[in-house]
């Protein structure tokens, strides 16, 4: 199948792109570099510069290249900057993904890929989460990507799309040529290694008193070889008319302590930490339930012991330590 991978360009979307080529299909890569790296490309993909809000430009890219399905990343992603921000997130997600689904139906395209977010449960009731607990994020970056969800299920019904929503918990770790890249940076892990690399002086803990067994929030992290397969199947499995969200986690949390101590562990160096005022928006604990998908979609994660992705994180960072080339 020819694949249009949106965001192709960015962390996640890259490793994607490599493992949708491994897996023998064409990839069609489109990224406006605002937050990719051209150099994330994989080799073997065609790369349109744009953004997806551009109708003319994306009409012209489904004609050209005859796409018969769309994996769709490109998107704002951070829940602290959709709250000051909160106009262009709700157009980078969800406006330009309207725009990217109205183009697709234009084009006969009927198989969308979304990547979507635990932040569409918000505080949850429980966990681990499952993916029938209510949605009602608590951030505009939440709500944009709920808000797109939605519309995805209409179209199933209205217009006969094939979709698949999946909902990321935290996505971290690298394969050898793919890593985590982004200016500035914001997610733990990367910061936690910029401390061990001495580029950083400490690594503040958004606070160390939640009801957690050690005071810090904790997390679900998958590893991002574990997220790209999570598309494939879901890209292979879509059917025409139906549609479903995913969880994409482990089903174990690891707290902010624990991801520290492991990066000291994996680098051998000393990591100073300052515990901080706790971050808004932050919830205590987010573990998925991945039930669903490993039942529908056969996916289990094979990479993503905290050690695996702590050790694959700092791999690349060695490799490169200015992370990826400029274009
Ligand atoms: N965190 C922290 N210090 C930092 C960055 C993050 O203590 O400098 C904590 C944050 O409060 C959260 C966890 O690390 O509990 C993961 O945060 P990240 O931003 O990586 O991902 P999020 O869970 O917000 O998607």
């Amino acid at each position: 199948m020819r694949i249009l991978v949106t965001g192709g360009a960015g962390y996640i979307g890259s490793v994607t792109a490599r493992t949708l080529l491994d897996a023998g299909h064409e990839v069609v890569v489109l990224d406006d570099l605002r937050s990719g790296h051209r150099a994330a490309v994989p080799e073997g993909a065609a790369f349109e510069l744009g953004d997806v809000a551009d109708r003319r430009l994306v009409a012209d890219v489904f004609d050209r290249h005859r796409v018969g399905a769309v994996v769709h990343f490109a998107a704002s992603s951070l829940v602290g900057e959709s709250m000051e921000r909160p106009h262009a997130y709700f157009a980078n997600n969800a406006v330009a993904s309207l725009r990217l689904l109205e183009a697709a139906h234009a084009a006969g395209v009927d198989r969308f890929v979304l990547s979507s977010t635990a932040a569409v449960y918000g505080t949850p009731d429980r966990v681990p989460i499952p993916e029938s607990a209510e949605v009602r994020p608590e951030s505009v970056y939440g709500a944009s990507k709920a808000m797109t969800e939605q519309a995805l299920d209409w179209l199933a019904t209205t217009a006969g799309l094939g979709w698949c929503a999946l909902r990321y918990f935290n996505a971290a770790g690298a394969t050898e040529r793919h890593g985590e890249d982004h200016r500035p940076e914001t997610h733990l892990l990367p910061l936690v290694l910029e401390v061990a690399e001495g580029r950083r002086e400490k690594i503040r803990i958004f606070g160390d008193d939640w009801p957690t067994p050690d005071g810090t929030p904790v997390r679900d992290y998958v590893h991002v070889q574990d997220l790209a397969d999570a598309h494939v199947r879901a890209v292979e499995a879509i059917r025409p008319g139906t549609g479903a969200a995913y969880n994409v986690g482990t089903g174990r949390g690891a707290s902010v302590q624990e991801v520290v101590d492991a990066c000291r562990a994996a680098t051998g160096r000393n990591v100073p930490t300052e515990v901080a005022p706790r971050r808004a928006g932050d919830p205590a604990e987010l573990v998925a339930d991945p039930s669903r998908i490993g039942a529908e979609l056969d996916w289990t994660p094979r990479r993503s012991e905290l050690r695996e992705i702590v050790e694959s994180a700092w791999a690349w960072r060695r490799a490169h330590p200015d992370g990826y080339p400029p274009a």
